[in-house]
């Protein structure tokens, strides 16, 4: 099969993948294979790539939200059938049995594995997967619609969740977004679904604030710009630790602000006034299974629609560069049927 590799993080400018041809893998027995139609890039495979988050395999094949068929199965594998269409997260595998496994917090497992880092991922034709952490992917969704719903939809929706805002809190609440990429566009769709006002801070005019517009955002403003009320809740999918004192500052008493992303620039000192009131900072790290159903059902029902730019297979570094540069418009996502 064609796939890509990372043997050395570098700058993406330095186009640190490399294609190869190598041997389709083997499922293990209680995994699925898989023929990829569509990997959507996100801005985890970047911090990978460059090497912000540590190698844990090398060579590597990075990608965490694939789209395919299954083409064969493990002996042990139940309830999926070759020829299903299903998707792969970034929450490859945990061990069942840690305490955090034990308490429906298996997005903290302490032996966990992650699709694209410490097992192979999805820039590749073919990719293994435990079957048990595939998700059946909604008919209503094509593969390239569906790529970006794997990682940028699911880690949204777990921190819609973690705001704290409940199912009957949602009409009318204001919620604050900064940065406005793949989470970002998917995200909005949810929250305004739930009857949310939505504030989008965030830079690049042509392209993402242009998008927030269009998805239906109240105000819309500059990253670091100040919106017009006092929010409930805020999300920062950017990876700019100097955006958590400008939320703060935005946030009314009582509220959260959920930090989407995996990595963060260094969060600048900031005067005990802004946290004062109760309000809560936190992370989100991964998902669990159950973030994953609930988000594709809700997705489907709305239904959200994702905005997409495609990159043919031969073009990986390409599609990292214009992620790197925010020239994506929503979601970038990398065809792998090309035959
Ligand atoms: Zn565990
Ligand atoms: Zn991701």
């Amino acid at each position: 099969m064609k796939a890509w590799i990372l043997n050395t993080p570098a700058s993406v400018k330095e186009r640190p993948l490399t294609a190869v041809e190598m041997p389709v893998p083997t499922p293990a027995e209680d995994e699925l294979l898989l023929r990829v139609h569509a990997c959507g890039i996100c801005r985890t495979d970047l911090h990978i790539v460059e090497g912000e988050l540590p190698m844990r395999r090398t060579p590597l094949i990075p990608g965490h939200q694939i789209v395919g068929h299954v083409t064969s199965l493990g002996s042990r594998v139940e309830g999926v059938a070759i020829g299903d269409r299903v998707g792969v997260a970034w929450l490859n595998r945990t061990c069942g049995v840690c305490r955090f496994c034990i308490s429906q917090r298996e997005n903290l497992c302490e032996r966990a594995a992650f699709t694209g880092w410490t097992v192979d991922g999805g820039y590749a034709e073919y990719a293994v997967a435990p079957a048990a952490y595939t998700y059946p992917m909604p008919d209503s969704f094509s593969d390239i619609q569906a790529a970006p719903l794997l990682c940028a939809g699911i880690i949204g929706y777990r921190s819609l969740r973690l705001t704290g805002i409940s199912e009957s809190e949602w009409q009318g609440a204001r919620l604050g977004l900064y940065g406005f990429g793949a989470a970002g566009h998917v995200c909005i769709q949810v929250a305004r679904s739930r009857g949310a006002e939505v504030y989008v801070c965030t830079r690049d005019r042509e392209k993402h604030q242009a998008l927030a517009n269009e998805l239906g955002a109240t105000w819309v403003g500059d990253a670091k710009a100040e919106p017009p009320v006092n929010l409930d809740a805020a999300i920062i999918f950017a990876p700019a630790g100097e955006l958590v004192p400008i939320a703060l500052k935005a946030l009314t008493k009582g509220g959260t602000l959920v930090l989407g992303g995996i990595h963060m620039s260094a969060i600048p000192t900031f005067d005990y006034d802004l946290i004062y009131g109760e309000r809560v900072v936190r992370s989100v790290a991964n998902n669990t299974r159950s973030d994953g159903r609930q988000f594709l059902l809700e997705a489907a029902s709305i239904p959200v629609r994702t905005h997409t730019q495609t990159f043919a297979f031969d073009q990986a570094n390409e599609a990292l560069i214009a992620l790197k540069n925010d020239a994506i418009r929503g979601a970038g996502v990398l065809m792998t049927t090309s035959k």
